[in-house]
């Protein structure tokens, strides 16, 4: 067996420890005789997975009892108009748009209502987070929406935009338990998990007691209604039962790891041991404004594509894979959640430095 370093956007690498635990139970979980993929969702055996799953992730963020934790499906992308059917009560958001994922949930939002694109990064190809100290939020907005973390472009929210008092909602799908977080600033968080967290199929949306109601805009389908899935306990129609038992086997390996505030500190030793090379190379170059600068998702360039190219080859055949960039953007992206342990960043630079001397 030979593991290569994974530096793909999703879904991404997870930690090794956690897919050997489910390797060990795949035939029989924990003496039930069966795998946790064969496995009634209505089982006492299920429902004990999917409680402590909850309970280590409240655990984690320190999230409050008046927030209610749901594991769905669709996607992120689905949460796009989940959203505004069942926040969008004045038929009034705002967005800030800092790239295609925010872009895509303001496109979505029209479909219900006004949705307002209230500040952008557009202008610079999204290489940088907008000053959201002072925006025209609208008075009668139901909330302010932002992507905190921008995958496609690498940039990140340092701090959380003022909204006036108006409800914050954030897709945080490739941050997600990559640094403490204040849950009491957002009324609505959520994230697909294949970025950050586990295998694709799950969503965890975290929302604040009052924001589930009966008053969805008229048409919406039960399954997109949260008080549907707030109700039920994430198991009103059969959940994506496998993924969220790796979440909580990866929620676990977080706590063990020793939380949020490890996953922060070690985070950001990865990423500055990235963006110093970046900052010195004479052939290698990030596209990120500094102070905007993400902690899990790395763009950087060499200003030659044939050269790009060459790179995301020649570092495939040295095991350091998935290091290609968006579709949309070209060039190179090394994505280092989570999951990512210090020596693949670490072999990834020693590489860069290498193909530098032998390119440059
Ligand atoms: C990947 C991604 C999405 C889309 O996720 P799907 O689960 O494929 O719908 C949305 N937002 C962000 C920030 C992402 O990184």
């Amino acid at each position: 067996m030979s593991r290569v370093y994974n530096f793909s956007a999703g879904p991404a690498v997870l930690p090794e420890e956690v897919l050997r635990e489910a390797a060990d139970e795949m035939l029989d979980y924990r003496g039930s005789g069966m795998s946790v993929m064969e496995m009634s969702h209505r089982s006492k055996t299920y429902d004990a997975i999917i409680k402590e799953a909850e309970k280590d992730l409240r655990s984690l963020m320190g999230i409050p009892d008046n927030y209610r934790v749901l594991f769905l499906q669709g996607g992120a992308s689905q949460q796009f108009a989940m959203i505004p059917m069942n926040l969008m009560k004045n038929r009034v958001a705002d967005y800030i748009i800092t790239g295609q994922w925010a872009k895509k949930a303001w496109k979505e939002a029209q479909i219900y209502g006004k949705a307002n694109a209230i500040a952008s990064s557009e202008d610079k190809t999204f290489s940088y987070i907008p000053d959201c100290s002072d925006l025209p939020v609208s008075p009668d907005a139901d909330y302010v929406y932002i992507c905190e973390n921008n995958t496609i472009y690498g940039t990140k929210f340092k701090t959380l935009p003022n909204t006036k008092g108006k409800t914050l909602v954030a897709d945080v799908s490739s941050c997600f338990l990559s640094e403490p977080v204040d849950v009491t600033k957002y009324g609505l968080i959520y994230g697909g998990v294949q970025k950050n967290i586990g295998p694709a199929g799950v969503v965890i949306v975290i929302i604040r007691e009052d924001l589930i109601t009966e008053d969805t805009l008229e048409g919406t389908p039960t399954m997109l209604k949260y008080k549907t899935h707030a109700d039920a306990d994430s198991l009103y129609n059969t959940p994506p039962a496998y993924g969220i038992y790796i979440c909580g086997k990866v929620f676990k390996w977080i706590e063990k790891m020793g939380g949020l505030t490890a996953m922060r500190d070690r985070n950001e030793k990865k990423a500055k041991i990235l963006y110093d090379f970046l900052d010195s190379s004479v052939l290698f170059k990030g596209t990120v404004e500094k102070d905007s600068r993400s902690l899990m998702n790395v763009p950087f360039i060499t200003g030659n594509d044939e050269l790009d190219a060459k790179f995301v080859k020649e570092a495939a055949e040295n095991g350091l894979v998935s290091l290609k960039g968006h579709r949309s953007v070209g060039g190179m992206r090394a994505s280092i959640y989570n999951a990512m342990p210090v020596e693949g960043v670490e072999a990834l630079v020693s590489f860069m430095r290498k193909f530098e001397e032998e390119n440059a």
